[in-house]
């Protein structure tokens, strides 16, 4: 096992009854990096995350993250250890205002509503739109609005390791570019990102690291803009025609 590991994953699966979704995947993520899961519908990278976070049981594996096993911890016990999960589909408290979102994002600190305040602020000034409509309750918001809510509320909890699922999912063009600059400047901060994307071209110019999954495998893995220029993730996940 590598020393600096954050997360470090082995031969993990899971399975919807006699279904296998996840076929035995390892992987790694170290501090201060941003890793792309990258694969397409169904490979099982959601069902990856879900386990890894508590909320999937695992049929197989081990999960350490900071030196810890971590199998079959509770998904709150993970976010006490630093370990957040924005999932796909958002998640957010919907009969909760923004700031009520916020504040439940910051339940596991110990700091001073001084700081939690100032926490508040600073979301507010990544994601304007959110400080628009503080008051308003969040299952009214836009898809693109949720998902950067369900963001910033990841974000309050300082975590160590942000785990994103398709952030991207369902967005307009200039929401999907809003959303990834924000996981790059969230990166540049200082937070380690594992990030699951379907659109593999905007996570392999994130990441420094990416992994490709096919069928509940890890198929190919490597530095993500050797990926970019590989003739076979172009051709299955760039939609370009496959070098002769
Ligand atoms: P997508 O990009 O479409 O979200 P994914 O790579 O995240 O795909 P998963 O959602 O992990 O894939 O799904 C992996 C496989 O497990 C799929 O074949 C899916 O149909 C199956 N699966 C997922 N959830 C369940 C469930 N609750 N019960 C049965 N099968 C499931």
């Amino acid at each position: 096992m590598s020393a600096q590991a954050l997360l470090q994953i082995r031969d993990l699966k899971v399975a919807y009854g006699g279904i296998q979704a996840v076929k035995g995947v390892s992987l790694e993520v170290h501090s201060g990096e941003l890793v792309a899961l990258i694969g397409a519908n169904g490979a099982g990278k959601t069902s990856s995350l879900k386990a890894i976070t508590g909320l999937l049981p695992w049929r197989d594996g081990e999960a350490h993250y900071a030196g810890q096993s971590i199998r079959g911890l509770a998904p709150h016990q993970m976010v006490a250890r630093g370990l957040a999960m924005v999932p796909e589909g958002r998640g957010v408290f919907t009969r909760m205002s923004i700031v009520e979102n916020l504040l439940m994002g910051a339940y596991t600190r110990k700091d001073g509503t001084d700081s939690v305040q100032a926490d508040i602020d600073r979301m507010f000034g990544i994601f304007p739109r959110l400080k628009e409509r503080a008051s308003q309750l969040a299952g009214t918001l836009s898809g693109g609005e949720q998902q950067m809510l369900a963001m910033a509320r990841a974000l309050m909890g300082h975590p160590k390791l942000l785990l994103l699922d398709e952030p991207s999912m369902g967005l307009s063009p200039i929401m999907v570019e809003k959303i990834f600059e924000v996981v790059r400047s969230v990166h540049a901060q200082g937070t380690t990102i594992l990030l699951v994307e379907q659109n593999a071209r905007l996570a392999l110019e994130s990441a420094s690291r990416a992994y490709v999954m096919e069928s509940g495998q890890i198929t190919m893995s490597g530095n993500a803009r050797q990926m970019l220029d590989d003739p076979r993730v172009r051709a299955a996940y760039l939609g370009e025609e496959a070098a002769a």
